[in-house]
């Protein structure tokens, strides 16, 4: 995998894991809000049950005061006079129940507790009332209102007991009951959840108990609907206290919450169940994962795109800027090799050029190193693949400020060459960038015969002594041999200055075809030439110049036709220098003229 894609791959994994931690802590964090939310419905429930009760009460202490004024009734209360005080209080009772249809009970008491008119059940009457009713004793001890629910004839109902008190005389109390149903559908209503009422069993009178059948831990309740008996089935399993709890039922999640009604003497009343369906709150979790998987997917294709973006673009620049290297490199005569421990890595146009090659792998196959190329001279200003025990490019980085050479023979052609190396390092690697200069011509200026081609005196000069230092310290033989063209005056003054010219330049080249590659020619001066012979005694030498003579002898010249040459021959002794050893050739030179000419004198 590439660089690239394992970036891609990082940042998607780091966007992906911070999303999932973002998303797991907002969604915990949810639950908190979720469970406070819980717990406010709990709160708001009481309120709204406690505004709905407190309504209640405001409206039937108004009812009870509207009627009191009524001319006459608390006079028939205080007569207990049964029939007057139903036909003065009916139309109100009747207005009284269109109104509410909920109300269960409208009944007027006496102080001592008996009942004097129930408007709801008129043949009933007289009955010792306070005796089962705790809330109506209560009223007529404490001459105060009461208000709750307490169970009766007409079974369960919310009550609200209004004392009637004239000229400060207590004459008794006014009752209303209310059903619990109008309570339910109160809160059904504002709190838009399915709301049941339990009763506690301490407050189930006689007339309840066939109503209020069934129930748990100590509350009952009266008709459940088919979809209420499972819900609260669930709400109770495991549950005895009927604690606040979510559950689940057909696919759907309730917060089920309990209300508890407690009386003024702490003493249990009932309570409200209310379902919250908190169903929508789960697929809102689901539509936040859902929401921060689009987000994070969005978030990875962007950075994913600004990453290939970046790239290609630096890419480019990269693919430019080798492009515009190798277009330098290429447009250089000078040949350049870029080489990593010894091995090629790089090579400019001039190189294929030059080398014939077209690739570095077909190079390489050919050659091991390019310094199997490298001709060795007698000349020690030219490099050789060892130097000093040194591979050739060590050496040149060892000796830097001075001028490195080599020769490199192709297609029959020897080229000169200045070898220049550079170190490049990039992050711990090293290359080595070697170039070469082609300075051939400009070589030749200084070192070959201008007429004849053939090595000028000075740079014979220096090969002599190299080939004597190389005599003396590794003992190898070497000779050389001064040839002098016989009575070359006499050309020039038959045909001229010129023909004379021609016929030195063929005489060089004669020479040059007949000596082996490592020997030497120059040009010792006028029509004088001297040869050096690598590796040759005395006795070998003589044969060469022999062989040499009879050559040119034989050698048909244009124009001037036969020529013949002198030759002085000496083998390098190491005891000498470089003057005696020419000057033993010379003398030999000279003695080969005055013997006649055209012959070899060692
Ligand atoms: P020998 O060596 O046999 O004694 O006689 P020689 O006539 O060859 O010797 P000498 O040294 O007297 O004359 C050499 C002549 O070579 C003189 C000169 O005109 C001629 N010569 C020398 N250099 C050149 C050159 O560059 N071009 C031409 N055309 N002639 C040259
Ligand atoms: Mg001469
Ligand atoms: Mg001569």
């Amino acid at each position: 995998m590439n660089f690239k894609r394992r970036i891609q791959l990082f940042v998607t994994f780091l966007i992906l894991l911070v999303s999932t931690i973002l998303t797991v802590s907002f969604l915990y964090h949810e639950d908190k809000i979720a469970t406070e939310k819980a717990l406010t419905s709990s709160q708001n429930i009481k309120s709204v049950y406690d505004s709905i009760r407190k309504d209640l009460e405001d409206f039937y202490i108004h009812r009870a005061y509207a009627n009191l004024r009524s001319y006459g009734i608390k006079e028939a209360m205080v007569n207990r006079d049964k029939e007057k005080l139903y036909a003065l209080t009916l139309p109100r009772y009747k207005t009284l129940r269109e109104e509410n249809p909920h109300l269960l009970i409208m009944q007027f008491h006496a102080p001592d507790g008996h009942s004097i008119l129930r408007m709801h059940r008129q043949e009933a009457f007289g009955d010792n009332i306070a005796a089962r009713r705790p809330m109506v004793k209560l009223t007529h001890k404490t001459h105060m209102l009461h208000a709750g629910f307490e169970g009766g004839i007409e079974g369960i109902a919310y009550r609200i007991i209004v004392p009637v008190v004239e000229n400060n005389v207590y004459i008794g109390a006014i009752e209303f009951g209310v059903d619990p149903d109008y309570i339910i559908n109160k809160l059904v209503r504002t709190t838009k959840m399915d709301t049941l009422f339990m009763l506690h069993e301490s407050r189930m009178a006689a007339a309840d108990t066939q109503k209020y059948e069934e129930g748990y831990s100590g509350y009952r309740f009266a008709h459940l609907n088919p979809f209420q008996r499972p819900l609260i089935e669930e709400f109770v399993k495991e549950n005895p206290a009927l604690n606040q709890r979510i559950i689940h039922h057909n696919g759907k999640d309730y917060d089920v919450i309990p209300i508890y009604l407690v009386g003024k003497n702490g003493k249990p009343i009932g309570l409200f169940l209310s379902f919250n369906d908190v169903t929508m709150g789960y697929q809102e979790k689901l539509q936040i994962i859902l929401q921060s998987v689009m987000v994070t997917l969005i978030i990875i294709l962007l950075l994913i795109g600004i990453i290939e973006y970046a790239f290609t673009r630096m890419t480019k620049k990269i693919t430019y800027q080798d492009k515009y290297i190798s277009t330098i490199l290429n447009s250089q005569k000078n040949i350049t090799i870029v080489m990593d421990d010894g091995k090629i890595v790089y090579v400019n146009n001039a190189f294929f050029d030059y080398f014939q090659y077209r690739t570095v792998e077909e190079f390489t196959q050919a050659h091991r190193c390019i310094c199997e190329l490298f001709e060795t001279t007698e000349s020690e200003n030219y490099l050789r693949p060892q130097m000093d025990g040194m591979m050739w490019s060590e050496y040149v980085l060892g000796h830097k400020g001075v001028e490195h050479k080599v020769k490199i023979t192709r297609n029959g052609k020897i080229s000169t060459f200045t070898v220049d190396i550079q170190i490049m390092e990039y992050d711990n690697v090293f290359r080595q960038v070697v170039v070469l200069s082609d300075i051939t011509n400009l070589n030749n200026l200084a070192t070959v015969d201008m007429l004849t081609q053939v090595t000028n005196r000075s740079e014979f000069d220096k090969m002599l002594k190299y080939s004597i230092s190389v005599a003396n310290r590794y003992g190898r033989a070497f000779s050389i041999l001064i040839v002098d063209i016989d009575h070359f005056k006499l050309i020039n003054d038959n045909f001229g200055h010129l023909v004379g010219d021609e016929a030195l330049k063929s005489f060089s080249s004669l020479l040059r075809q007949q000596i082996r590659l490592s020997d030497i020619v120059a040009r010792w001066g006028g029509e004088e030439f001297i040869i050096l012979l690598p590796d040759t005694p005395l006795p070998s030498a003589i044969t060469m110049a022999e062989a040499l003579r009879q050559r040119i002898e034989v050698n048909p010249f244009e124009t001037v036709g036969q020529l013949t040459c002198s030759i002085g021959v000496a083998e390098f002794d190491t005891i000498e220098e470089a003057d005696d050893l020419l000057r033993r050739a010379d003398e030999n030179l000279y003695r080969a003229k005055h013997s006649g000419r055209n012959r070899v004198v060692a």
